[in-house]
């Protein structure tokens, strides 16, 4: 028999993953589900991308890329940095992998060993703290509660952080929750860190131009400017362009650690797919207003599901500066029975009620570390929205 090493049996499979399987087995055994838990574009990769790869194809460039990635690709991510967020950097203090999800894993994989504690904000993206547990690493969640914006505050930062801090993790705008750091906010967390040298920030800003608020977005490099000596700012096309399936993701930080990255990729994958590498170096400098058509509809598509959930007794939501999932309160259904008489005790009890008597899927609260909640995906069509939460209000309404 097989016996995984203890850097796999002690993560698991993520909630996400299995929320949004179990949703599609049941449309395929012929139930009407409408599924709210997928964490990516319903949009077509916009076609001057596609192009770009045929071309790519075409001209032969199908081998082996450097390590780090093309020029091409590198100059288009440095353009990006230095033009949206105001970040100068030199070519080679850029890597890139095979998604954000990749960096962010080979980050941790650099960095962290038995003892090293990495601090996330809780509610956090489901594979961070797998992501560390499986590097060796402990995760220290520190809540983040709705009165606070679901934002980590910098005295809730400077209770967290011991000797043996190696990260603090930060995605603005959020999964699950939608809600993004002002200047103002990264300055103040930056001004713990000043106060804590060995503290390192991991700023995951994938959803980054997925932008609803009216103040602008921004790095907490970009605020902070004297962090960028310990930070990597990772970024992507996946969510952006979408382009999950290409599987492209980046990250720019100081070169001591873009090698050690770079070193592991070597040996990992030696490169991310040449062809997605073009596809991609095209998407960030090429004509934006396949993205900023994508963001308008995600603007209205949230836009309905928040007025919609907020408007259904036991259910509240806060609205997202961006990215596009909402993740609402329930916790006025908690404690309520169904019409067969079943208590509802927490968000994964409200959840699979959804799914079982609603046909709606979404995922618990409880995944992402704070309860009582549930996200939806608004990365679907406005009808599916409505449709969903037409169910979502029945069921509530039918609980006593
Ligand atoms: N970071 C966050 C917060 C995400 O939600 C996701 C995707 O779900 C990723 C990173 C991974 O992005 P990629 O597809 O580029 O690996």
């Amino acid at each position: 028999t097989f016996h995984p090493a203890s850097r796999v049996s002690n993560i698991s499979i993520s909630p996400t993953t299995v929320a949004a399987q179990k949703a599609r087995d049941l449309k395929a055994a012929g139930h009407d589900i409408l599924n709210l838990t997928v964490g990516e574009p319903d949009f077509d990769t916009p076609e001057l991308i596609k192009q770009e790869a045929i071309r790519a194809i075409n001209a032969g460039e199908t081998k082996y890329t450097p390590v780090n990635g093309t020029p091409e690709l590198r100059r288009a991510i440095q353009q990006d940095f230095a033009t949206r967020l105001g970040i100068e950097t030199t070519l080679d203090a850029i890597c890139v992998g095979g998604g954000a999800k990749q960096i962010l894993f080979l980050a941790l994989m650099a960095s962290v060993e038995k003892g090293s504690e990495v601090i996330i904000p809780a509610p956090y993206w489901v594979s961070y703290p797998d992501m560390v547990v499986a590097n060796g690493g402990t995760p220290v969640i520190v809540a983040c509660p709705e009165d606070t914006g679901f934002k980590l505050t910098p005295e809730a930062l400077e209770g967290a952080i011991t000797p043996n801090t190696r990260w603090l993790i930060l995605n603005s705008p959020s999964n699950p929750t939608g809600v993004a750091y002002t200047a103002q906010e990264l300055k103040a967390l930056g001004a713990v860190l000043a106060r804590h040298p060995h503290v390192w920030v991991l700023c995951d800003e994938i959803y980054d131009r997925i932008w609803f608020a009216s103040f602008e977005a921004t790095s907490i490099v970009g605020a902070c400017p004297a962090l960028a000596d310990r930070a990597l700012v990772v970024n992507g096309v996946s969510k952006s362009h979408a382009m999950t399936g290409w599987r492209i993701g980046y990250g720019v930080g100081p070169l001591p650690l873009i090698n050690a990255i770079n070193k592991l990729q070597s040996q990992m994958s030696s490169c991310p797919s040449s062809i997605s590498q073009a596809a991609a170096a095209v998407a960030l400098t090429g004509d934006q207003s396949g993205v900023q058509a994508q963001v308008a509809v995600y603007r209205e598509r949230r836009d309905r599901a928040l007025e919609r959930l907020n408007a259904i007794e036991g259910l509240s939501c806060i609205e997202p500066d961006g990215a596009f999932y909402l993740y609402a309160n329930c916790q006025g259904v908690i404690g309520k029975s169904t019409p067969e008489g079943q208590v509802i005790a927490n968000d994964q009890d409200f959840v699979l009620y959804l799914l079982e008597k609603a046909g709606v899927a979404a995922v618990h609260g409880a995944a992402y570390g704070l309860e009582p909640y549930f996200r939806i995906s608004t990365a679907t069509s406005l009808e599916v929205i409505d449709a969903a939460c037409d169910r979502i209000e029945a069921a509530c309404r039918a609980l006593r």
